[in-house]
This record gives structure tokens, sequence and C-alpha cells, in this order.
């Protein structure tokens, strides 16, 4: 399956994605990650991004149209994948299509704006290898501590609730319209975020009606 997210910030893309991904047997593309990567690596990518990740804003389609490109021409991009967070405008989404990538489904995971706040609030990640968790839906076994590399937990930079307020506004914006974008493709299923990422899953699942 050629899937794509959506979904506001905080919503559990990339929870969902990686449920999905063992599931499916497909990668998790997630140009956020790629891009958190490449900011703690210090490369050029990351010193460019770093300017605009920290400030709630989007970074350039033309770079990450780029990145998308050529992980997709990757061996095991072959038998499907799952983007997370890519495409985030209407340009980024014409230029899938120029690839000549098709898409089988778009899913958009629905959270209410007052849940996306109290669920960033609780995000933690390692800062060794990247994993995710969340103080609440997903504790690490030992506090602050990586269940899998013994990495320092922390929040993101761009967790931080000014820079939140930022990335709803954008995604409202820029990402929001994709929703509209892909009905009128009939590509667009939707799930209802729950408490429980099981719960969660349940429904995104459903939608895709892979059982
Ligand atoms: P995420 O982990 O998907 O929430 O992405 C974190 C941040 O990375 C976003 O707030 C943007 O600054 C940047 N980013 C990730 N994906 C994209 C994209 N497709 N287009 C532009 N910026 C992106």
């Amino acid at each position: 399956m050629r899937l794509i997210i959506l979904g506001a910030p905080g919503a559990g893309k990339g929870t969902q994605a990686e449920v999905l991904s063992k599931k499916l047997d497909i990668p998790t593309i997630s140009t956020g990650e790629i891009i958190r990567n490449a900011i703690r690596q210090g490369t050029d990518l990351g010193k460019e991004a770093k300017q605009y990740i920290d400030r709630g804003l989007l970074v350039p389609d033309d770079v990450v149209i780029e990145i998308v490109k050529d992980r997709l021409t990757q061996d095991d991009c072959k038998n499907g994948f799952i983007l997370d967070g890519f495409p985030r405008t209407v340009p980024q989404a014409d230029a899938l299509t120029k690839m000549g990538v098709t898409i089988d489904k778009v899913l958009s995971i629905e959270v209410a704006e007052e849940k996306i706040v109290e669920r960033i609030s609780g995000r933690r990640q390692c800062s060794k290898c990247g994993a995710t968790y969340h103080i609440v839906y997903k504790p690490s076994k030992e506090e602050n501590i990586c269940d899998l590399c013994g990495g320092e937990l922390i929040m993101r930079q761009d967790d931080a609730p000014e820079t939140v307020k930022n990335r709803l506004k954008v995604y409202h914006e820029q990402t929001e319209p994709l929703k509209d974008y892909y009905q009128s493709k009939g590509l667009l299923v939707v799930a209802y975020g729950q408490e429980e990422v099981a719960d969660t899953t349940k429904e995104v699942l459903k939608a895709l009606g892979v059982v």
C-alpha cells in the first residue's frame, strides 16, 4: 500500500505510522524525522532546516521535495510506503504526482484541538536515537531514559507551547486544504483519534479496510 497520513501536529501520525509499518511490512518515511536527524548530525540540510523547524514554520517545499524524491527511489519502497508528514502543502502534493508516484489512500487522523495541546505537552523523544514516548500514553520503563538505547528523553524544541500555536496555524492554513485535494481524487479516508493508542489503531485499520 502507498499511503499518506495527514493530521495536525500531535494527532498521532507517527505513532499510527509505526503500527501500520509493522503490520503491513512497509517503511515509514517521516520528513520530520529525516529533518530532525539531519539537525542532530549537524549537516547542511540540518542547519538550513533548523531555522524553520524551531519557529514552527514549514521547511521550504523544494528542500522537502528533494528529500522525499531521493528516499522513494530506495529499494525498500518498492512494495509500498507510508508518508508521515509529507505532503504538507499543495505544491508538495503536486510534486508527488509529477514524480509519477501513485497513492492508494490518504488517511486523515482527526483530533480535537484541546486534546492536541495536552498530547504534545507529554511527548518526549530520545536525544540519542530519536525513539518517541509519551509520559501518559507511552511511558518509558524508566523515567526519562530511552528503553531502546538508554539515551536521555527530552521534549522536542518545537513542542514548546508557543511553537505549537504556530504549527497549528500553519497546519490549518497550508496542510488542511490537502483534505479537499485528496477527497476530490477519491482517496481520502478519515479516522478519529481516541484516548488510547490501540483504540485509534482500530479506527485507522477500519478506515483503511485492513483486517
Ligand atoms: P513533524 O515531525 O512531522 O511534526 O515535523 C516537524 C517539523 O519538520 C515541521 O513543523 C516542519 O518544520 C518540518 N517538516 C516536516 N515535514 C515537512 C514538510 N513536508 N514540509 C515542510 N516542512 C516539514
